[in-house]
């Protein structure tokens, strides 16, 4: 059985005895499937410990998103995670799960701190989810110091997270180092996401649409120096952005998460599109030619 703290009391109790060398932290907000488990099997070969979180944050939600409908399966993410872990080729290394009950364990009473970052997050998803950063990064910095990992796994999936918490790391001096994890998709391209259950067959068709835009962009830009392309590559983009659906489709330089320039060496085709109510995130990280 997988050990499993529901109270912030609990865990604290546990983790003030840990002696462990290292411990590696896994952060989700739970309906746990392949993508998540693979952070989870990153983590457990790297580390004597793997503390695996789950907790929907109300701070990342904005007002007219999901968070009361969001997919709640703690039962079946505990046996997800513990017929994955009999399926490694590891040695058995400890594994715990922290999921508070209360969101008062994670924001006490009265809680009024709020990590907010500059430009980076007012881009991109920031753009059509005000705040939504600021709820990632309050909550990934309240879990870090809870749990104090040396390592924590994120998956590419949320490229622009990832960019954001790198830059708070390093911003405050957090003794803790990232590690970004590649995107896990379906037998047909789709990202894997908790939000795929809410596609019916018909959306699900639809949806494949986003892997193949980025796809078709990667094999245009691939290899190719970005000054050769950006024309080709701004006409197809604005062709296709007609379509409401998409909330952005933008091709970034990875690193400035700027406009490409004619030094950039691997770029981020990066896109949200809507299905619905549904909105999908993806990306693809792509070499260019700088030479
Ligand atoms: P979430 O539970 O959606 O907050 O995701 C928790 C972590 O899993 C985040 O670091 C995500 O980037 C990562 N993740 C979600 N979907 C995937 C995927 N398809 N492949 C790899 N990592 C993923």
């Amino acid at each position: 059985m997988i050990e499993l703290f529901r109270s912030l009391s609990d865990f604290r109790y546990f983790r003030n005895k840990v002696t462990h060398q290292s411990i590696g932290l896994v952060p989700t907000m739970g309906n746990l499937h392949a993508g998540h488990l693979s952070l989870i099997e990153e983590s457990l070969s790297e580390n004597d410990l793997t503390i695996v979180t789950i907790f929907v944050n109300p701070k990342q939600f904005g007002p007219d998103e999901d968070y009361e409908e969001y997919p709640r399966t703690l039962e079946k993410d505990l046996q997800k995670i513990q017929m994955f872990q009999r399926t490694l080729p590891l040695p058995a290394k400890q594994l715990v799960v922290f999921s508070p009950a209360q969101v008062n364990d994670i924001y006490p009473k009265n809680y009024s701190t709020t990590i907010t970052l500059g430009d980076v997050t007012t881009k991109l998803c920031g753009k059509s989810r005000p705040g939504h950063f600021d709820g990632v990064t309050t909550v990934v910095y309240q879990l870090f110091s809870i749990t104090r990992p040396q390592a924590a796994y994120f998956g590419q999936k949320d490229y622009q997270q990832f960019a954001i918490l790198s830059r708070m790391v390093e911003d405050l001096s957090l003794p803790v180092e990232l590690e970004m994890m590649p995107i896990i998709r379906d037998e047909n391209g789709l990202a894997l996401s908790s939000r795929n259950q809410y596609l019916s067959d018909e959306d699900y068709s639809q949806a494949l649409y986003l892997p193949q835009t980025l796809a078709e962009l990667q094999n245009f830009i691939e290899g190719r120096n970005w000054e050769d392309v950006s024309k080709e590559v701004e006409k197809i983009i604005d062709q296709k952005i007609f379509d409401p659906s998409w909330d952005y489709l933008q091709v970034l330089d990875a690193i400035s998460l700027e406009a490409p320039t004619s030094i950039s060496t691997q770029v981020l085709i990066a896109a949200a599109y809507r299905i619905g109510k549904t909105r999908l995130i993806d990306n693809i990280l792509v070499e260019v030619n700088n030479a």
